[in-house]
Formats: C-alpha cells, sequence, structure tokens
C-alpha cells in the first residue's frame, strides 16, 4: 500500500480536529460549554472479538464511538458508519464522529453522529469470516441496546457494503431483538434493495456529490468547458460511482485509482472498459489502456475537478501547493486537512469540505431510516421511489452549497470555514434555545 509523505498519524488527527472546533468557536465566540461538548465524545463501546481472518484465528476490538446529538430534543438516534479497515483506531472513528456531528446539523437531519469499526482488512476474509465478524459485532452491541432505530443506527462506509448491512440487520431481527420487524430494518442503514433497503443508496453520496458540483458550477460561474475533466481517487463504492454516474453529469474522467495506484488518460478514459477491467481484475495493475500513476502523482494531476474518495489525509500540507486542479470536491471523510484547506483557499481552488460535499450518502440513509419506521410500502413501482429519494436529495445538497458559497463569499472564508461555522452556529442555536444553557 502506498503511504504518503508525513501522514498525520491517527492521534494527530483528532488533535487536529479538536484545535479546529477551538478555532472555529473562536470565529464565532462559541460559548465555551460548546466547544467543551464538541471536543468530546459522549461515550465509547469497546468490544472484543475472537475471528478468523483467511483461515487464521485472531482477536479484533470492534470500536462504536457516539459523539454529540447537535438536536435539541435529543431523541433522535446516533448515525454513523461502519469501517471495516486496518487504519481504524478510537481517534480516527471519533475524529468521522464529529465529522457526522456537523454533517447532521448541516444537513438538517434528524441524527445524532456515531462511528464505529474495526481495524483488520476485510479482503484477507473470506465471506464467511466476514459474516460472522459482522454478526459477532452485532451480538456485543446488542448487549449495549444498539443497533437500534431510535438510539443508534449505522450504515456502510469504507470495507462495508450493502451485503454486511443486511448481515447486521438480520442478525438484530434473527435475535426478534426489538419486537416490532419495522424496529429491527430502521436499526441499519444501507441495507440491500429488496432487503428493506431505498432505491438511490447505494450511490447516493456519488450522486450527491456530483448534484451539488455540478449546482456549484453553475452558481459560481467559474470557466470551465462544458464538459470538465474529472479526477477521482478510490475506486470503491464512493470513488466507483462517482465514474460511473460522470457521464449522466457531463464530466470526462482522465484518472482514477484504488489503494494500489491508478491509471490516467489525458483524452478520457473508456468507463465502460475501466469497469470491465476492474470486475474481474479488481485491480488497475496492467490495464493496458492508460498510463499507470501513483495516488501521489494522481492527486496533483492538470484537471478540472479532483474528488478525493479514498480515506483521510490524502491533500495536507505537503502537496497543497502542488494541486493543479481548479476545483476540488472532498468525496471522503478528512481527505483534505484543515492546513491544506487553507492553502488551497489562499491560492484561489474553490474546494467544496466533506461535510458538504459527501452528505449525500447520510441523507439518503434518513429517507431509509423514515420508509422502515413508516407503514409497509408496497413497493411495486422502484422507479417512483427513486424518483422521490433523487428529489430529496437534489434539494438538500442544493441547500447546503448555496448556504455554504453564500457564507464564504460574505466571511471571505474557505467553503470549508463556512461550512464549519454554520454547523457550529446550528448546534449552538438548537442546543442554547432548548437546552436553556447560558450563552
Ligand atoms: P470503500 O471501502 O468502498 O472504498 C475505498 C476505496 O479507497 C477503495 O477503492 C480503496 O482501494 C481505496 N483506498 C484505500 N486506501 C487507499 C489509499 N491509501 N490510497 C488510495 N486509495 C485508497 O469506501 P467508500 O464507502 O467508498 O468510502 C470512501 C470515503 O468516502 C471514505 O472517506 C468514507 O468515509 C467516505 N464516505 C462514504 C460514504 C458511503 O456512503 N459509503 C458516505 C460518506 C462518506
Amino acid at each position: 500500500m502506498e503511504q504518503q509523505n508525513e501522514k498525520p498519524m491517527p492521534a494527530e488527527i483528532l488533535k487536529k480536529k479538536v484545535q479546529e472546533i477551538e478555532r472555529i468557536g473562536g470565529l464565532i465566540n462559541a460559548p465555551t460549554w460548546l466547544i467543551d461538548e464538541l471536543k468530546t465524545t459522549k461515550r465509547v463501546l469497546r468490544m472484543e472479538i475472537r475471528a478468523n481472518v483467511g483461515g487464521k484465528l485472531t482477536h479484533l476490538t470492534a470500536i462504536r464511538v457516539h459523539h454529540r446529538n447537535p438536536h435539541s430534543t435529543g431523541d433522535r438516534p446516533y448515525k454513523g458508519g461502519t469501517r471495516y479497515h486496518p487504519g481504524v483506531t478510537e481517534d480516527l472513528l471519533t475524529v468521522l464522529a464529529m465529522d457526522m456531528t456537523e454533517k447532521c446539523a448541516l444537513a438538517d437531519l434528524p441524527f445524532g453522529s456515531a462511528k464505529g469499526g474495526i481495524a483488520f482488512d476485510p479482503t484477507q476474509c473470506t465471506q464467511a469470516e466476514l459474516q460472522k465478524i459482522t454478526e459477532h459485532m452485532v451480538m456485543e452491541m446488542l448487549k449495549d441496546n444498539i443497533p437500534r432505530h431510535d438510539l443508534d443506527v449505522p450504515g456502510p462506509d469504507v470495507g462495508t457494503n450493502p451485503t454486511v448491512m443486511f448481515w447486521m440487520y438480520n442478525k438484530i431481527a434473527e435475535m426478534n431483538h426489538y419486537g416490532n420487524p419495522r424496529n429491527a430494518a430502521a436499526a441499519v442503514t444501507g441495507k440491500p434493495i429488496n432487503k428493506e433497503g431505498i432505491p438511490g443508496r447505494e450511490d447516493a453520496t456519488s450522486k450527491g456529490l456530483l448534484i451539488q458540483l455540478r449546482e456549484f458550477l453553475k452558481m459560481t460561474n467559474l470557466e470551465l468547458p462544458s464538459k470538465p475533466f474529472l479526477v477521482t481517487q478510490g475506486f470503491g463504492n464512493v470513488g466507483s460511482n462517482i465514474v460511473r454516474l460522470s457521464k449522466e453529469f457531463d464530466f470526462l474522467v482522465k484518472a482514477v485509482s484504488d489503494e494500489h495506484g491508478g491509471i490516467y488518460n489525458p483524452a478520457g478514459l473508456d468507463i465502460k472498459d475501466i469497469f470491465n477491467w476492474y470486475q474481474e481484475k479488481k485491480s488497475f495493475t496492467d490495464y493496458p489502456e492508460a498510463d499507470h500513476i501513483t495516488n501521489e502523482e494522481l492527486l496533483e494531476l492538470e484537471t478540472d475537478i479532483l474528488a478525493p474518495a479514498a480515506i483521510e489525509n490524502q491533500i495536507t500540507k505537503k502537496n497543497a501547493s502542488r494541486i493543479k486542479a481548479k476545483i476540488i470536491s472532498e468525496g471522503g471523510n478528512e481527505a483534505v486537512t484543515s492546513e491544506a484547506h487553507q492553502i488551497l483557499f489562499d491560492r484561489g481552488i474553490p474546494t467544496i469540505p466533506g461535510i458538504a460535499a459527501n452528505v449525500g450518502g447520510v441523507v439518503v440513509s434518513s429517507l431509509e431510516w423514515r420508509n422502515n419506521l413508516g407503514d409497509h410500502k408496497h413497493k411495486v413501482d422502484f422507479d417512483d421511489e427513486h424518483a422521490w429519494v433523487n428529489s430529496e436529495l437534489t434539494k438538500i445538497m442544493h441547500d447546503v452549497i448555496r448556504v455554504v458559497w453564500r457564507k464564504s463569499e460574505d466571511l471571505s472564508c474557505s467553503m470549508s470555514d463556512a461550512a464549519h461555522i454554520i454547523a457550529m452556529e446550528i448546534i449552538r442555536d438548537n442546543l442554547q434555545s432548548k437546552r436553556g444553557y447560558a450563552s
């Protein structure tokens, strides 16, 4: 696996996130109680799991972090992805949960914020091993009454997918933990469509990002070709769906990558061909119809749009001055560090921050959750339901980018600062007015 030079370690990431909360709080003169709340987690659950990974008996630690409920009433469930990746630590999950607090505030979603995961490499496991690990984690969580539709609703993240989400849901249902089967379905989102999922969830993060990008281009009148070039890092759920949907949104993809490296064609890649290749080979290594590049090189390519959609700390103070993209949309959480956001802003490169750019996933998760909690719907017409999902997603992605852009213009600050300020102001106002805190 490639390594960026001098990447901050997760502990460093948490330190920086806390400094950011203090800095943003300082900009809006936020009360001390608010900063203190946002800097700490509500609770952390650690679960020890014996598991087989690639046929070897081993010991894994599953973690679930609850950060904050940005809403006034406190009766909304915690919500956040489940990450299976060797880089998982409690500090990293805490940062990602803190991002979720801001996302849910910014998009006005009825959720508090969480993140969970296990530090291991799921690609080393058989499907049966992966299912066992997932079910074991759920059994441990159920001892603490989560996942639960009104307490904590996990979704997918790096290394997990609709199948993993179905295993979680199925285990909860099998244990008949909450009696009502509707509640078991609503305890997990990102499920397959025919297993109480919702059409449009799987590509929601990517579609939301592209919908928002198009709106951003319209609002800002930036001079770009009618079919701008796009470079995407990461070819998992978010990255590959950005690439798959690029044609629909009139973008040409010139480079893609996964953790092993990328491919590049300055005239544009043949999307159908790369999907066929990747489906069979599971890697871009040896792909014959393009140049081969490292992930570092990919990030520094000349392009109209760059969408880092892999893992955190990809654009840092080390490489931000070398980025040549005209616009960046942060598909992956924390892909751009706060220092890099400032450098890019100073260089005049508009960068849509992750809490705004990738909020589409949790937006559609909220629709899935609402559907699951409601009366049973006869899903005879999936197209009809999909159209409803698309229209809600479009509205929210547009609203988010409009308020973020307006704020950044008003304050002459980066869109990252603007989004964090808006989120903190919303959280402050919600908690202040309803909980009776003194300001
Ligand atoms: P995924 O596991 O489906 O895909 C991750 C991709 O990143 C893979 O292609 C992998 O090869 C690549 N990758 C891993 N390590 C890398 C490295 N060191 N350098 C380059 N590439 C690397 O995960 P995903 O669901 O697509 O999530 C990607 C990002 O988007 C994460 O930051 C995640 O938190 C964020 N996100 C995901 C969702 C969602 O709905 N899945 C929603 C919001 C945000």
